[in-house]
């Protein structure tokens, strides 16, 4: 028997509604009533949590790991661990990988590497369409077999909406979420930044709004169409946060999620052509970024993410529009949100932004995960809300460096992270 006190700390916990001052007790990797303490033999391990916001492991439904294929950039182990380090329990990781995770095999393997080698639960996608290629669907039931937790064909976008429609057919024949990238390759051409005012002085192609808002209402008429969730993937427009607002309203199955960039910073941001501002969508306008702090505000965007794309130095180390989009974030996104969301601009409290990680993203994947309920898996973070930290990339676990946060002073921070009862990272 192995058994875990965590006293006096502040125990938030959205999927049951709790936000009170007590003692969290952990036997055998499983939350366990505190009343049961008395009845513990074996030696108990105490960990103050004084200050501390104890609520369940953060989940992040959007994570590129690079295995297999691109080993140099990130593997399951390194992601895991920068997982880890960044207050997450659980991540969800994308499909695009070489080979591409559209088949049953690719997911056996990867998580077989994930059992063997990752320090946090990895939970994998699999692919829409074969090869992500946007032709031909991927066998989507024996991905459902395979263990998947949705499909999605990130970084890619199924351009053909009969193509979509009967792929969310089948999803829900076999009870899968949808997640998705919008992106309107017509619109967007070869666009690499916001089309506005910098990429017009700049001379960079733009990527304009309407080439995520076409998708996202196309995804809007499809999930009422086929009558099944649709989750869309990095919002950064504000014409797709209007959308999935009257959307949800009406009562369609619609939902979307913010990556951390597309509130700390604008389009202005690329004028040093520094690549480490280019990322899928591009930061946007004052204006999108402030319909995006609307839509956290009242729920229309209801999950945080990080999009966490890791690349090697000399990958992003070239011209600004040959460069990859992307940018790692698991080891800055929860003291940005925290910084951002509770502190700076006050849209949400702290027990909103664990429920848009935590109980949020369990809902949609239907996960057993996110909650600190009595017999549940005991993954749990600490959070200290007003730890003031300076992000420095040459501390990341992850393999890749590649942030614009290098520098940035933050308030809030994960302090220690607990998976299956075991502490895996600690500050
Ligand atoms: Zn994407």
């Amino acid at each position: 028997m192995s058994a875990t006190i965590i006293r006096n700390g502040r125990i938030v916990d959205p999927a049951n509604n709790r936000d009170e001052s007590g003692d969290l007790l952990i036997v055998d990797g499983k939350i366990v009533d505190v009343s049961q303490l008395s009845t513990i033999s074996s030696e108990l391990d105490e960990i103050d949590g004084s200050n501390l916001v104890v609520c369940p492991g953060l989940i992040d439904i959007h994570v590129h790991l690079r295995e297999p294929g691109f080993g140099h950039k990130e593997t399951i182990a390194s992601g895991a661990r920068a997982a880890a380090a960044g207050g997450f329990s659980t991540i969800v990781c994308m499909p695009n990988t070489s080979p591409a995770a559209d088949n049953p095999a690719t997911i056996a393997w990867i998580k077989d590497r994930a059992t063997e080698t990752a320090c946090v639960n990895v939970l994998p996608t699999g692919a829409i369409s074969k090869n992500i290629a946007g032709e031909e669907l991927a066998s989507i039931g024996s991905l459902g077999r395979a263990g998947v937790v949705a499909i999605t064909d990130d970084g890619h976008c199924v351009q053909n909406h009969e193509l979509m429609r009967r792929a969310v057919e089948y999803a829900r024949m076999v009870d899968l979420p949808v997640l998705d990238h919008c992106q309107d390759y017509n619109l967007v051409g070869n666009g690499v930044v916001h089309e506005g005012y910098w990429s017009t002085l700049l001379g960079l192609p733009g990527w304009p709004a309407a080439g995520e808002e076409a998708i996202v209402m196309r995804n809007i008429l499809l999930a009422g169409l086929c009558d099944h969730h649709i989750h869309c993937q990095h919002i950064s427009a504000a014409g797709s946060v209007r959308l999935i607002r009257e959307a949800r309203n009406r009562g369609v199955k619609i939902s979307g999620e913010v990556c951390p960039h597309h509130i700390a910073l604008t389009d202005e941001a690329i004028q040093n052509f520094d690549t480490n501002y280019k990322m899928n969508p591009p930061l946007r306008s004052k204006e999108d970024v402030n319909a995006i702090l609307e839509g956290i505000a009242d729920g229309t965007l209801s999950i945080l993410c990080s999009d966490h794309a890791p690349h090697a130095g000399f990958e992003k180390e070239v011209e600004f529009d040959q460069a990859p989009f992307g940018i790692v974030g698991l080891e800055t996104e929860l003291g940005l949100f925290i910084d951002l969301l509770v502190h700076k601009h006050r849209k949400v409290d702290i027990k909103r932004l664990i429920g848009m990680y935590t109980v949020e993203p369990a809902k949609l994947l239907k996960l057993n995960a996110g909650t600190l309920s009595i017999g549940a898996p005991a993954d749990v973070t600490l959070i200290d809300p007003d730890l003031e930290w300076t992000v420095r990339v040459d501390q990341f676990q992850s393999e890749s460096r590649n942030s614009p946060f290098d520098q940035w002073k933050l308030k809030g921070r994960a302090v220690r992270t607990i998976v299956n009862g075991k502490t895996v990272w600690k500050l």
